[in-house]
């Protein structure tokens, strides 16, 4: 026998069995019961939400032979409308080539009498795709049908529809199904068809299948397919690219402990074996959505990437879990603009490691520049962000001084600096490393390159742990190695921090009679970077 995908399979043939949309059924089921039926209806919502559905099970109600509002499934209308064979329920796809004539023949049509049920009833599916001919043909019907037709016309894009029409429809939406809805009709299923699952797996389908039945079970049925008659969530992560909720939450961890090393191993070893970068983006985003819900509400029912137990494992603060949420949103657009995706990700959790959100800058800055307030300043100033805590392992650093930076940007004035620093900077994206180096390299190449002299890569970094990364002395090998296979010389690195190098910068330029010649010369770009702070502030706003 061939095989039924689960779809048509487990198709709901009553109103009971159609999983989600309450308020849909309820308000049909009184439409027949109080007589009150109308000759046109519009079913809008999203794919797979279970409108085509949930127009044939209407048209059993009004159609079936046990009484109107019943769906036997046992009589004969119940039977042809359920293959589709009846002669008075009738679908047109406008999605198809030829709708202008499938709604010519129904206009043609529409006057006879029905054969052998109450009502004759025509389903439009996809009506948006439905040329303005066969919109305004279908139209002329609408304003005055028989008593014995009824239009219903499903779409998943309503405003595409003319007004013109919208006024003459009684208009229904259907929502995206929850993800313990679909899991529930997974489970029954899965029941029937002697299928064991882990709950994970279906967890894991629900959240792939943006709330659509139709996604939902396609889904289950490639997997069963897959991995037979046992399911686990090793299987789905495996069948569809994804990292398991394990890593994630590793992750998660690595960038509380501003762990780059470890987040970009993983990230490694894990698109090694094709994993979905989008996919991986969106979790973290939905897991600190359950985190921050958690935390406000204290609700276990909200959360649906992670349990109770582990939402109270990571105490991080609201306002960083917001930060945290806004970052990864607003990276998640720019997907779209870039080649290279592991890359993005990889650039974006590091500015999550770099993890003092914009309030808690902005309180610092209070601190720092009480100059700029015009009322007096409050005398007991909370130091909190100020406290020091040592610890007992302090890694060597390179050691530098202003003076040292101010003396790099003098020299590199001179005419074969200035060639050298314009040539690596047109080949800075050439800049890679691979097993132990690739990390490094990620940083370097993120880093923004100022000046150059005495064989000297002056960069600057707007994240404190890249700093301090790059300036760690016992990291200075692997850095020595990625640059000369970069760039087959053999540089020093010194990598500061933006703000440490605009004050170098005012410092010496002060000293300089023509502003102009240098500022070509050395790469400042100030502007550049005030717009990222005024993004933050954007985001502060908010
Ligand atoms: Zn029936």
């Amino acid at each position: 026998m061939a095989y039924i995908p689960f779809y048509n399979k487990y198709r709901p043939q009553t109103f009971d069995e159609v999983v989600g949309q309450e308020a849909v059924i309820t308000t049909l089921k009184n439409s027949i019961k109080d007589n009150k039926i109308s000759h046109a209806y519009l079913f809008c919502g999203p794919r797979g939400t279970g409108k085509t559905t949930m127009a044939r099970i209407f048209a059993k109600a009004l159609n079936c032979e046990k009484g109107q509002g019943t769906q036997c499934n046992e009589c004969s209308n119940c039977k042809s409308i359920t293959i589709g064979d009846h002669p008075d329920v009738i679908e047109i796809d406008a999605a198809s080539n030829s709708s202008v004539e499938s709604v010519r023949d129904l206009i043609e049509n529409v006057a006879y009498q029905p054969i052998k049920s109450k009502y004759k009833i025509y389903i439009i599916d996809e009506v948006h795709n439905m040329s303005n001919a066969a919109f305004n043909a279908l139209l002329k019907t609408l304003e005055e049908p028989p008593d014995f037709v009824i239009f219903i016309l499903a779409t998943t894009e309503p405003q595409k529809i003319i007004p013109t029409i919208l006024s003459r429809v009684q208009r229904f939406d259907f929502e995206k199904i929850s993800n313990n809805l679909l899991i529930k009709n997974m489970e029954n299923i899965l029941k029937k068809e002697n299928v064991k699952y882990d709950e994970n797996s279906l967890k894991t389908i629900a959240s792939l299948s943006d709330g659509g039945v139709r996604d939902s079970l396609s889904l289950l049925d490639q997997l069963v397919s897959y991995a037979g008659n046992s399911i686990t969530v090793e299987d789905v992560n495996k069948l569809f690219g994804l990292m398991s909720i394990e890593n994630e939450l590793k992750i998660i961890d690595y960038i509380e402990k501003k762990d780059i090393q470890n987040i970009f191993q993983l990230l490694r070893d894990k698109v090694n074996t094709g994993i979905d970068i989008i996919k991986l983006h969106q979790d973290l985003i939905d897991i600190y959505k359950d985190l921050l819900l958690f935390r406000v509400t204290n609700n276990p029912n909200f959360l649906e990437m992670i349990d109770s137990n582990i939402a109270a494992n990571f105490p991080i603060s609201n306002t960083q879990l917001s930060y945290y949420i806004d970052q990864l949103v607003i990276a998640k657009r720019e997907y779209k603009n870039t080649d290279n995706l592991l890359s993005h990700l990889q650039i974006t959790l590091l500015k999550l490691t770099d993890s003092i959100s914009p309030v808690e800058q902005k309180k610092e800055k209070v601190i720092n520049e009480p100059k700029l307030i015009s009322e007096p300043s409050p005398v007991n100033v909370n130091t909190e962000s100020k406290t020091f805590t040592p610890s007992t392992h302090i890694e060597e650093k390179i050691k530098y001084t202003k003076e040292d930076v101010i003396s790099i940007l003098n020299l590199c004035n001179s005419k074969e600096f200035v060639d050298k620093r314009v040539e690596l900077s047109n080949n800075w994206s050439n800049i890679k490393g691979d097993g132990k180096s690739e990390f490094i390299s990620i940083l370097i190449k993120n880093s923004h390159l100022r000046a150059f002299a005495n064989n000297i890569l002056l960069v600057t970094s707007l994240l404190d742990d890249q700093v301090n990364t790059l300036q760690k002395i016992s990291n200075q090998p692997l850095i020595k190695e990625v640059i000369k296979s970069s760039f087959n010389n053999e540089y020093n690195l010194l990598c500061i921090s933006y703000s440490e190098f605009k004050e170098c910068y005012t410092i010496f330029s002060t000293k300089v009679k023509n502003k102009e010649t240098i500022s070509s010369n050395i790469n400042i770009q100030f502007d550049q970077l005030s717009k990222r702070d005024e993004f933050m502030k954007e985001i502060l706003d908010d």
